[in-house]
């Protein structure tokens, strides 16, 4: 007997239109995806009028448990990714104390992550001056992969990786089979703050210093051999720098995202410091140009870069305040609602959150198929939805897109079968896993 059955929905999967389709699943496992499946099941879930997705990966987002719950924590954070359609994470090194960077604080992690989280998680490793074989260890515990930093981080327990540093750590990715990705800005093209205000800031960490740190990344890349997935790009350089590289050989990716999507650096006027970031906003022509590479199939994924803080530390002006997005939950609902204003189709877009995450990470999800996890997010597209703060589910529902207008909304999510989101409400209790890597899928 079929455990559940998801009728009516409409179906979306990788390079093709949307089609009308039951989904059965069986043992937290999609058993059929057919017009009419003919077996009866245990619980049936009306999907008519709402589009059937793989759950959402989000491939970075930063949750800082243990060692700094009160910025978020697994339970908060996984929850908001949980009522925005995702079913798994990926979170990054920093800014957990202590940072991922060896075997024990990887189990320390992974531990707290186990005990508190909604959906499935991997972890990226750090990649910081210190002894190298850290990174085996970390390799044998199943990161994804390692996290630079080409330039200071804000936090003094995660050290930036000079060239040097960032080179040795390359060929050792490269021999483990894992990519490294670096956040990228150059320090010597960053300027001291003229001000304390959002040009200043804006001013202070020009497009430039993107790009000149991208170059040095693409350069290490091709010298080392390493796989490199440059996060957060912020600029249409920025993308097009990496994707002339892949062009020449260079194994490269990267991601957006959809605060660069969907904001821009007057946003900073309204917003203040809650849309502080690092690259910070760009001026508009740079989301048009962030768009257009999405159309063209040369951004490899759209990740959230979740960064939540106290919000005392959001106050004292731009100089001083924590720079970070809170935006977990809302990732499909700008790209996919802002894409299909822009024309986009919806399937492309969905592989941004599912497929194309998975396939860079190497991680068994993101796809609709018979055999794989029942990971699914039942999506409503289209229509005007008004984000109040109280639907916001992250530790201190400080998302800069709170009251604005959404035109695509998670309506429920499952993680294998079951469902942790449904109408507003996230279901008590952990269900999350660890995810690590399959080496099938390693070069
Ligand atoms: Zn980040």
């Amino acid at each position: 007997m079929i455990d559940v059955l998801v009728r009516g929905g409409t179906v979306v999967l990788p390079g093709a239109m949307p089609v009308r389709a039951d989904v059965a699943i069986e043992d937290g496992r999609i058993a059929a995806i057919a017009p009419e499946p003919s077996d009866p099941a245990r619980e049936e879930i009306d999907a008519r009028g709402l589009h059937v997705l793989p759950g959402a990966i989000d491939a970075h987002v930063h949750f800082n448990e243990p060692g700094r719950t009160g910025w978020e924590g697994w339970e908060t954070g996984t929850a908001a990714l949980a009522a925005g359609g995702a079913t798994a994470c990926v979170e990054m090194p920093l800014n957990a104390h202590p940072p991922t960077v060896d075997g024990a604080s990887f189990d320390a992690k992974a531990a707290a992550a186990g005990a508190a989280a909604k959906i499935d998680f991997a972890l990226w490793g750090g990649l910081v001056p210190g002894p190298l074989d850290r990174m085996d260890e970390l390799a044998e515990r199943g990161v994804v992969g390692f996290k630079a930093f080409m330039c200071d981080t804000g936090i003094d327990d995660f050290d930036a990786a000079g060239d040097d540093v960032l080179g040795a750590g390359m060929e050792r990715a490269a021999a483990l089979g894992l990519p490294v990705a670096v956040h990228a800005e150059r320090p010597s093209e960053l300027r001291a703050m003229d001000g304390d205000d959002w040009r200043a800031w804006a001013a202070s960490r020009p497009p430039a210093a993107e790009l000149a740190a991208i170059g040095r990344a693409l350069e290490l890349a091709g010298a080392t051999g390493c796989s490199l997935h440059v996060v957060h790009v912020s600029t249409g350089a920025g993308v097009a720098a990496v994707a002339e590289a892949r062009e020449r050989g260079v194994d490269a990716t990267c991601e957006t995202c959809p605060h660069y999507l969907a904001l821009a650096e007057e946003d900073l006027e309204r917003l203040g410091t809650l849309a502080k970031c690092a690259p910070p906003l760009r001026p508009p022509a740079e989301r048009e140009a962030l768009w257009e590479h999405l159309g063209r199939g040369r951004i490899a994924l759209v990740a959230s870069d979740h960064s939540p803080c106290p919000p005392a530390m959001k106050e004292g002006g731009f100089a001083r305040a924590w720079g970070g997005i809170a935006g977990a939950q809302t990732t499909l609902a700008l790209l996919l609602g802002d894409g299909a204003r822009r024309g986009l189709p919806v399937a492309p877009l969905v592989e941004l959150l599912t497929g194309g995450p998975a396939r860079r990470l190497g991680l068994r999800k993101g796809r609709l198929e018979p055999g794989a996890d029942a990971d699914l997010a039942l999506v409503e597209l289209g229509g005007d939805h008004v984000l109040a703060p109280g639907e916001l589910h992250d530790r201190h529902g400080a998302n800069p897109f709170a009251g604005r207008t959404l035109h695509a909304r998670a309506r429920r999510t499952l993680l294998r079968g079951h469902t942790v989101f449904d109408d507003g409400r996230v279901a008590p209790g952990a269900h999350g896993r660890l995810l690590t890597p399959d080496p099938r899928t390693r070069p």
